[in-house]
C-alpha cells in the first residue's frame, strides 16, 4: 500500500500531518536557511508507540540527530532512519516553543503569541487520528542548532542551516508525521524571522 505522493510548501507558523509508508522517503527542506522544524512520528496504526528522544539518544550515544541516525519509539522499535543530511546536526533536547515557555524564555507579554504547541493540537484536533495533548512526547527540531555546554546547559544559538538544505529519512514503519513549523519570534536559532519549507514524500 503507498501513501499518495506529497510535495508540498508548509508556511512558518503552520502544521502539517501526513502519513510515511514503510520503505518510502520523507524530506523536509529548509527552504530559506535556519528554519526549526518541530517534528513528531506515531506508528501509523497505534498511537501510543511514537517517538522517543530518550531511547534515540541512548542507542546511538549521542545527543545530536545526524546522517545514519535511527529514530526509535517509546517501544524501543526503528520508526525512520536519517539517509541524507546536508544540514549537519539537528535538535531533540529543546522541546517545542509553547506559550507558557514564551512567557519563561522571553518575557510575559510573549504569551499569546503563537507557538509549536498550539500548531500540534490544532493538527490533532484537525484529525480523527485519536491523538491528543496527552500524545505529545519531547520532539525533534529538524535545522535547529541547540549545542550544549561542556557543562551541560543547553544554548539555543544562531542556526547552522541554509537555505536549501535538506534532511531526508526513510520509514521502517508506517508512520504519521506531525510538523510544527515553527512560528517562534523570539529565538535567534531562525534568526527571529520563521520561513517555509517544503515537504516531500515519494516512493523510493
Ligand atoms: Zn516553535
Amino acid at each position: 500500500m503507498s501513501a499518495v505522493p506529497v510535495d508540498t510548501i508548509v508556511p512558518a507558523g503552520e502544521p502539517w500531518m501526513g502519513i510515511v509508508r514503510s520503505g518510502q522517503r520523507l524530506r523536509i527542506v529548509d527552504l530559506e536557511g535556519n528554519q526549526a522544524v518541530d517534528t513528531l512520528f506515531y506508528n501509523a496504526e497505534d498511537g501510543d508507540e511514537h517517538y522517543s528522544a530518550s531511547n534515540t539518544i541512548r542507542a546511538q550515544g549521542n545527543i545530536y540527530l545526524t546522517l545514519g541516525t535511527l529514530l526509535l519509539s517509546n517501544r524501543n522499535r526503528p520508526l525512520l532512519r536519517i539517509v541524507e543530511d546536508t544540514c549537519g546536526r539537528h535538535d531533540t533536547l529543546g522541546g517545542a516553543c509553547s506559550a507558557e515557555s514564551n512567557t519563561v524564555r522571553y518575557a510575559l507579554d510573549k504569551r499569546h503569541m503563537h507557538s509549536c504547541r498550539d500548531s500540534f493540537l490544532l493538527a490533532l484536533a484537525r484529525t480523527d487520528a485519536g491523538l491528543s495533548k496527552r500524545d505529545l512526547p519531547g520532539n525533534i527540531n529538524f535545522f535547529m542548532n541547540v549545542p550544549v555546554t561542556p557543562e551541560g546547559g543547553l544554548t539555543f544559538a544562531d542556526g547552522i542551516s541554509a537555505a536549501g538544505r535538506h534532511v531526508e529519512l526513510v520509514a521502517l514503519m508506517d508512520v504519521r508525521v506531525l510538523i510544527s513549523n515553527c512560528p517562534q519570534l523570539n529565538n535567534p536559532c531562525n534568526a527571529y524571522n520563521p520561513t517555509p519549507v517544503r515537504v516531500l514524500v515519494r516512493d523510493v
